[in-house]
């Protein structure tokens, strides 16, 4: 089978020669370990930093390993008492065709309501992000408005279907007009923006006339600075990602004044470390995606060797909404 390892950590920008792709032998299973075939491969931002030595609140991917990433894919064959061949499991399988786990972290999913892929998306790790920092962090009652960027991708997507559903206002920003037309049209925010159209400051005012109570951040630099600007008193912060500078760019926080001036609360998150939150938010976001009430988009890269410049797309803003590799 086929896996990628990380071949050498990026300078600025990540570039194809950081990753290689190699052929590995399917391993003999011990007692209690079970093998997993990959169906789909999740990327993720956090991925950029996982690459870099700097440190973080995650130890760094090492060298010559297969590259960390979420999977989803079936069992295909098992010397765990808890897990049979065809069972579907979400893993931690990395950038790889096949798996071996000891069972530990898995997680069994039911496909007869949910589509295999969204437990990587909606009803996985970035549907949670969204619900945590909504329901844990932002805590806005109805009627208030919240603004979250990246608003077309994995998380911010279901960020402002929430809100929606608490009966909240929701903004988002996005990058483009097709990004922007999907996130009201079909997704049903209030308004959306785009920021490389120029006026950010200006569309914002106009489809936040009341002001911003929460924003949950994804993106960082001019973008946080703009929904600062629009804060009412006591707004809260989510600060979940800084994506704009993932790639060692400068992301100055220039309206710093404001976090005084209107008595802000900033929370930055993780959300892998509240655990205990899980269970209630994907029984309620498998609901949602169940129900058809919580929609997602994804971008879907063909087979194992395209991981690369899929990733590298989605830290360009190529995706549009949840970025996937296909493997089977
Ligand atoms: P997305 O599906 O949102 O994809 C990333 C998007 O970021 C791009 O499509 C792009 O959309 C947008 N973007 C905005 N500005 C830039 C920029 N300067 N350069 C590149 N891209 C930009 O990814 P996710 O939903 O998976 O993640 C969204 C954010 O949430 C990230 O910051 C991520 O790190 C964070 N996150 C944090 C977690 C936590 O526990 N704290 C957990 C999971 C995610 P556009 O075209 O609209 O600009």
């Amino acid at each position: 089978y086929q896996r990628i390892v990380l071949a050498s950590r990026p300078r600025g920008q990540v570039v194809p020669d950081n990753f290689r792709i190699e052929t590995a032998d399917v391993p003999e299973l011990a007692e209690g370990q079970l093998l997993i075939r990959n169906h789909y491969l999740s990327l993720d931002p956090y991925m950029r930093g996982r690459m870099s030595e700097a440190k973080s609140y995650a130890a760094s991917q090492p060298l010559d390993e297969t590259m960390i990433g979420g999977t989803v894919g079936e069992v295909v064959a098992s010397r765990h008492p808890k897990y049979a061949q065809g069972d579907f499991v979400a893993a931690m399988g990395g950038w790889s065709e096949m798996a071996v786990s000891d069972g530990s972290g898995l997680r069994k999913l039911d496909t007869a309501a949910i589509p295999l892929s969204a437990y990587l998306g909606a009803v996985g790790m970035p549907g949670m992000t969204a619900w945590y920092g909504l329901n844990r962090i932002l805590r806005l009652e109805p009627g208030q408005t919240v603004c979250v960027s990246a608003a077309s991708g994995a998380v911010g997507c279901a960020v402002g279907q929430l809100a929606k559903l608490r009966g909240c206002r929701a903004i988002g920003i996005a990058g483009g007009q097709e990004k922007c037309d999907y996130v009201v049209r079909e997704l049903g925010f209030d308004a959306c923006i785009d920021y490389k159209a120029g006026n950010l400051k200006e569309d914002l005012k106009a489809a936040a006339p009341d002001g911003i109570d929460g924003i949950f951040e994804n993106v960082g630099g001019e973008v946080f600075d703009a929904a600062l600007a629009r804060t009412n008193a006591f707004a809260r912060v989510a600060l979940c990602g800084m994506i704009a500078g993932y790639s060692g760019e400068e992301i100055p926080l220039r309206n710093v004044r404001v976090l005084l001036t209107n008595r802000i609360s900033l929370t930055g998150f993780i959300v892998t470390e509240h655990l205990d939150c899980w269970p209630e938010g994907l029984a309620e976001l498998g609901k949602l995606v169940a129900t058809g009430q919580l929609k997602y988009r994804e971008t879907v890269a063909q087979g194992l060797a395209a991981a690369p410049e899929a990733f590298i797309g989605l830290l360009q803003g190529r995706n549009f909404g949840k970025q996937l590799v296909k493997l089977v």
